[in-house]
């Protein structure tokens, strides 16, 4: 009973967290309400529906009133006669009414005015009213730029038309105003910004101010003449502009509507331990390993925890530093199945395959060698334990879909302990017969059982993100004292297995708050080689997920702005930080198939 009502309590005390940290993310946030304009658009391959298919608000129509038609062009010697106002772009937008494409999203229709102003209106008028649907639609807005009549004369035009206003002189005539549905001002008046670095602090002081301005006419506000660039738009979405000029509508929709999410403030942290370097580099000899495993743990990945974490993490104390290359038997980009074959048991593989070779005979992994020598050994995860980062630690199969076939291996293999999720994989069956499952994470220190496991899910784990909390650490921990109990030297990995799932989502919420809970189970294993003199920690990833970068971020408030070139794993090479003795015969540039070997020449194991 008391321990239920703690559960709740602490499941209350998440909630209450997870709520807190939410609001203030969103109150960091810039809400504003940004829109996307497709400058110049009869340029596009496609014109209106390249813009109108990326979710675009505002289309720029350039038109030139020659020989009584209007022609969507810039300028009378680029006419083509089929491309007139109609073809490009009121016959196209009157088809996405009848077929209710977009429904009612809000287009404006910015029409720039490159021939005569009155007798080019006076003539679009003509052909708009031949297009009811389109000047009857209120979420369709028709704003006429370029060369535009007198000011005073705006009150002549009907309802439908409304005007660009290019300054900031005020209008105090509030019919006039009232005809103003956009103001726009040339963005090279002000700075000479070109879209790269930062604004200077001067600049951004005088361009905020304009907008600020302008928005005293309470009447949305673009910048033409802007740089056109990722950092660019970025800027102008946080300076509150409305409509964000762009001749890349594609690019600029899918930079700007997914910015949000790959934008993390982190809220979570590792505290860093300072190893003492006692047993750092000796040689002396070993007597257990650690091997910490980050799925998908590149050297971006890395860097964007240290930089959330601010500034450095326990991993980044460590001196012994290497590369690993992680092309696969059959492929460039390596899986974690193929990749985790290479590390535990020094044999490059195909794709999928556990514990195989590239012709499917079994190899020996490090657990099962390990053992010949005296070593106990164990898995953490935060994955299942069928994953096949943990499984080619103890499994034999050719594919790394046959759950069944990996769980049923856990029954023959040299492990003393795991720790993972998916106690689902194993239901219904003996595998795990040999093995004490304890409820209990807490349990596993002090159990004098043989083999002993814990499940930390049924299906697949909880994320950091979702309320796993410390479970890896802690998993860490337990296991490293159980191990050390034993009084026998032991082989422990231990796997951040969501860095990847994460990168594989393109989130650089989860990627953080994965490799920073990472981190503290990297602590408790340096933690435990400085307080046991002769254990060596090895950390290092298995391929890199997501081809991550990290543009700009904010080292203040833990911001960290994610962009991925993938969805899937890269080619990377990534990185191995290596403690304790002998830790500096992992620096260099190797395969990952190479760990294997090294691990076993400072063991002083002789293969054959
Ligand atoms: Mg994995
Ligand atoms: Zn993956």
């Amino acid at each position: 009973m008391f321990i239920q009502t703690m559960m709740k309590l602490e499941t209350f005390l998440v909630c209450i967290f997870i709520a807190v940290s939410q609001l203030v993310t969103a109150q960091k946030e810039n809400t504003a309400q940004f829109q996307i304009h497709s400058h110049n658009d009869y340029h596009q391959n496609v014109p209106f529906w390249t813009a109108y298919a990326n979710g675009l608000h505002s289309i720029e129509v350039d038109i030139f009133f020659k020989n009584d038609v209007i022609y969507a062009t810039h300028g009378e010697g680029e006419i083509i006669e089929a491309r007139t106002l109609e073809n490009l772009y009121l016959q196209p937008l009157k088809k996405t009414i009848s077929l209710q494409m977009g429904n009612s999203r809000k287009l404006q229709l910015l029409i720039d005015v490159k021939s005569e102003a009155y007798s080019t209106l006076k003539k679009l008028i003509y052909v708009l009213k031949k297009y009811p649907e389109i000047i009857n639609d209120k979420n369709i807005s028709i704003v006429i730029s370029g060369n535009r009549p007198k000011i005073n004369d705006y009150v002549n035009y009907p309802d439908y038309i409304h005007f660009d206003y290019q300054s900031l002189a005020e209008i105090s005539d509030a019919k006039i105003l009232n005809k103003i549905a956009l103001i726009s001002l040339n963005f090279k008046n002000f700075t000479v910004w070109n879209g790269k670095g930062r604004l200077t602090a001067k600049d951004l002081k005088k361009v905020s101010s304009i907008i600020k301005q302008a928005h005293s006419f309470k009447k949305p506000f673009r910048f033409w003449g802007a740089p056109d660039s990722k950092t660019a738009w970025k800027v102008f979405k946080e300076l509150g502009i409305d409509f964000i000029n762009t001749d890349m509508p594609h690019k600029a929709s899918t930079y700007l509507n997914t910015l949000d999410d790959r934008i993390y403030y982190s809220n979570t942290s590792s505290k860093v331990y300072t190893p003492t370097f006692e047993s750092d580099k000796k040689n002396i000899p070993i007597r257990n390993v650690i091997l910490l495993i980050g799925d998908g743990n590149g050297l971006t990945q890395i860097t964007s925890s240290v930089l959330a974490n601010g500034g450095e993490l326990t991993l980044t104390q460590l001196k012994s530093i290497g590369l690993i290359k992680t092309q696969s038997a059959d492929d460039f980009t390596t899986d974690s199945a193929a990749a985790g074959t290479a590390l535990a048991t020094g044999s490059k593989t195909n794709n999928r395959a556990i514990g195989l070779d590239a012709f499917d005979k079994p190899l020996t992994n490090i657990t099962e060698l390990l053992f010949e020598h005296g070593f106990l050994s164990g898995c953490i995860t935060t994955d299942r334990l069928t994953g096949a980062t943990p499984s080619s630690f103890y499994a034999h199969q050719k594919d790394r879909s046959n759950i069944s076939g990996i769980a049923s291996d856990i029954l023959k293999s040299k492990l003393s302990i795991f720790i993972g999720g998916g106690s689902k994989d194993f239901e219904n069956s003996n595998f795990l017969e040999n093995f004490v499952v304890l409820d209990d994470i807490n349990l596993i220190a002090q159990n004098k059982s043989d083999k002993v496991g814990h499940f930390i899910s049924e299906t697949d784990p909880l994320s950091v993100l979702k309320g796993r909390g410390d479970k890896l650490a802690q998993a860490a921990k337990n296991g490293l004292q159980f191990l050390h109990n034993k009084n026998t030297p032991f082989f422990l990995m231990i796997e951040g297995a969501q860095i990847d799932s994460y990168g594989h989502l393109n989130s650089t919420a989860g990627i953080i708050s994965e490799g920073i809970d990472f981190d503290k189970a990297i602590t408790e294993a340096v933690k435990f080689a400085d307080k046991t003199g002769n254990t060596l920690v090895i950390v290092t990833a298995d391929h890199e997920t997501s081809g991550f970068s990290i543009p700009q971020g904010n080292l203040e408030n833990h911001m960290i702005e994610g962009d991925f070139t993938t969805h899937d794993h890269t080619g990377t090479m990534v990185p191995v930080f290596a403690y304790g003795p002998h830790s500096q015969e992992f620096q260099g540039v190797y395969e990952n198939s190479d760990l294997f070997g090294k691990i076993l020449k400072v063991l002083q194991i002789k293969t054959h």
